[in-house]
């Protein structure tokens, strides 16, 4: 069974407005053009999985309600989508218990260098280990992983500087943060009903670590998603300007959005 998605955040490494409230192109009296840092969250019955921790994730829990996180699974570890991270301190606070963190080899080492105080109980417990590490290794890449009771596939994406993951879940997939995919990932997602899809690269003619929405259509030729999400938007991309431009299919995501509802 699929479980139920949330776009948390659909907005690009600074957020729209940008500080300073710099909306660029986009219209201020859209209030879906507000955005804060990409995230997702990934609900069954029982699991509330959270899909990167950026630096809006309090805004992003609290406005959505949710007071109980189950796990964590990380895309990459660029900031915009991990210095929330010292946020879930506090269900260490609340719930007495550490929370489960995944992603490639590449993400968790960084985590445990960059945030090193949340691995390890400190300071005779008076702060306590926060993070259970979990690596998905390369060869459990594009095959059924389980976190708690939902399944996952994760797939890897080419993100210019770095590669990120992707991750199905059952009809929805998550591709934040690419540039594009190889075989494999597009076999992953292969038969994906709705696909959340980073297109930050716009129009631009090139773009050396994002999507450009040209990539999109021609990589939806191959995944033939019945609903593409354009994700990780910038201040230049406004809402219903996208909206118009986008062809049967593909709609602009903004905060808040139950993809399968
Ligand atoms: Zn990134």
């Amino acid at each position: 069974m699929t479980p139920k998605v949330t776009i948390l955040g659909c907005g690009h490494s600074a957020g729209t407005p940008m500080i300073g409230n710099y909306w660029g192109a986009c219209d201020p009296e859209e209030p879906k053009n507000r955005r804060t840092r990409s995230s997702i969250i990934v609900q069954s019955e029982n699991t509330n999985l959270l899909i990167d921790t950026g630096p809006d994730l309090r805004e992003q829990i609290n406005r959505t309600d949710i007071n109980r996180i189950d796990a964590v699974l990380y895309t990459h570890a660029h900031s915009d989508h991990i210095s929330g991270i010292d946020e879930l301190r506090v269900f260490r606070m609340k719930d007495r218990r550490e929370t489960n963190i995944y992603g490639n080899a590449e993400t968790i080492n960084e985590l445990e260098e960059r945030y090193s105080y949340l691995f390890t109980t400190k300071h005779e417990g008076i702060y306590p280990k926060v993070l259970n590490s979990h690596i998905i290794k390369e060869h459990e890449f594009y095959s059924p992983y389980k976190i708690e009771d939902i399944d996952v596939v994760p797939y890897e994406q080419e993100h210019g500087t770095c590669k990120s993951m992707g991750y199905r879940f059952g009809d929805v997939a998550y591709s934040t943060d690419f540039l594009d995919l190889g075989q494999q990932a597009l076999e992953t997602l292969s038969g994906v009903k709705i696909w959340i899809a980073d297109g930050c690269g716009y129009k631009m003619e090139r773009n050396m670590v994002h999507a450009t929405l040209d990539k999109l259509y021609q990589l939806n030729q191959v995944v033939q998603a019945d609903k593409v999400y354009v994700s990780h938007l910038s201040q230049m991309m406004d809402y219903q300007t996208l909206k118009d431009e986008l062809p049967d299919g593909f709609e602009p995501a903004y905060d808040g959005l139950v993809v399968n509802n």
